[in-house]
């Protein structure tokens, strides 16, 4: 007899089977979920990829070096010389001091006085850039230009042949001996540890991080090493007793999220030496256009210049909300007869308003030849790199870079067409 409110125990066979097992050698069963995880490990190290990340040496500094050969080993600032100048870049000499970019150049000379100070000169420094992208693009089968002296390269696969770090030593001697400037590489699985590897190196040096070594390359490095790290998190970090990548990455996933939103979600795989962005290729990265229809064919040249000013600062203040610099300036001019003309220019790299609306008016006014009326125009930014706006403020002031960040704090708030230039104003009657 059965007892009441128990159970039947179920005789039948069960509905579903049990996971299969599967054997392999003799006499050794494997699960599915075993088997699933091995087959994941053989995947993952099928996909295993070969990154460079290559970072040329104080740039600015390097190249100043190799015009005047007496700057070597000195303690060298560049900006403007002005009262209220900044520091856009100095040499290791100079750091010594405790001197960083971004810093009063008044400050700097306070803690150094005998430091050289030289103006920047971006049209040498993009030329230089140009030169060295040159070289890799000849050689590397993926590359990313990210920023005017930052380069990184999938060379994933090579390695069979011709074994990547000594391809990758080779390429760096080629371009030190045709640029004449000093370049360190980090070579890794990902584009995070390749670059924290390049940062390591410096100066002038090289570092390859072991698929596997990822998490233990990183570990006993200071939190603001990591690439998104700035000093404003890296103190947010401190205050909670994080200090090494090691106790980041412990820190669990949930809490990190708690602290920073997504931003921390990303954090902790990079802490973790997790990075799967891809290298993406020079050719394909994006660019930032606009162009306007007018609702009216027009010849009238006040309308037409005030039109690229509004395109022109509307596409600079993306870019410089992007954190990039432009290389590449296009302009695109429709005629009514619907003939399209375009042109473009290199340029040295920039996210100014004042630089782009020049040369957007120096490229119309050599393209509009036809006086014929005008249906559209367009301004296209290309060859976008990673950058600061500070890059090219050498003249400027400390009043100047506030300027911009003043102009683009009210165009994030109000957005961007509420503020534009004096000269794009249009008398009432040409506002249709
Ligand atoms: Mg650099």
């Amino acid at each position: 007899m059965i007892p009441a409110g128990r159970p039947v125990a179920n005789n039948y066979p069960p509905l579903l089977p049990g996971p299969p097992s599967v054997s392999l050698f003799t006499g050794v069963n494997y699960s599915w979920p075993v088997l699933f995880i091995f087959n994941s490990v053989i995947m993952i190290a099928l996909q295993q990829r070969t990154i460079a990340h290559f970072d040329l040496d104080c740039f600015f500094v390097s190249v100043e070096c190799l015009n005047d050969d007496s700057l070597r080993g000195k303690p060298l600032l560049i900006g403007g010389s002005s009262d209220r100048a900044v520091v856009s870049a100095c040499s290791y000499e100079a750091r010594k001091y405790g001197i960083h970019s971004a810093m009063p150049m008044k400050t700097a000379l306070r803690l150094c006085p005998h430091a050289i100070v030289r103006s920047g000169d971006m049209e040498r420094y993009s030329e230089k850039s140009r030169e060295v992208t040159a070289v890799i693009a000849d050689q590397a089968p993926l590359y990313e230009k990210s920023s005017i002296d930052e380069f990184y390269l999938d060379i994933s696969g090579m390695d069979k042949f011709f074994g990547s770090l000594k391809w990758t030593t080779e390429l760096r001697k080629k371009i030190m001996k045709e640029s004449g400037l000093p370049i360190s590489f980090g070579l890794a699985s990902n584009k995070l540890v390749s670059k924290v590897a390049t940062d390591e190196a410096k100066p002038n040096g090289q570092l390859e991080i072991h698929f596997g070594e990822e998490k233990s390359f990183l570990a006993p490095l200071p939190v603001e090493k990591i690439p998104m790290v700035g000093r404003e998190t890296g103190a947010q970090l401190r205050r909670r007793g994080v200090e090494t990548v090691k106790t980041l990455s412990e820190v669990p996933i949930s809490l990190l999220e708690a602290w920073m939103g997504k931003n921390g979600i990303a954090l902790w795989k990079k802490a973790n030496g997790i990075d799967e962005s891809p290298v993406v290729p020079y050719y394909e990265q994006k660019s930032i256009s606009t162009e306007n229809t007018f609702p009216a064919d027009t010849i009238d040249m006040a309308l037409l210049h005030a039109e690229l000013v509004r395109m022109t600062e509307k596409i600079a203040f993306e870019l410089r909300q992007q954190n990039k610099l432009t290389g590449c300036v296009t302009l695109k001019i429709r005629y009514s007869d619907f003939q399209t003309v375009t042109k473009q220019m290199t340029i040295p790299y920039t996210c100014s308003d004042h630089i782009l609306l020049e040369k957007v008016k120096d490229l119309f006014n050599k393209l509009y030849d036809r006086r014929l009326l005008v249906r559209l125009i367009g301004v296209r930014f290309s060859h976008l790199v990673q950058g600061n706006y500070q890059i090219n403020l050498f003249d400027d002031s400390q009043e100047m870079i506030a300027l911009y960040q003043a102009i683009d704090q009210i165009k994030n708030r109000f957005g961007w067409q509420y503020l534009m230039k004096g000269t794009n104003v249009l008398p009432p009657e040409k506002k249709k």
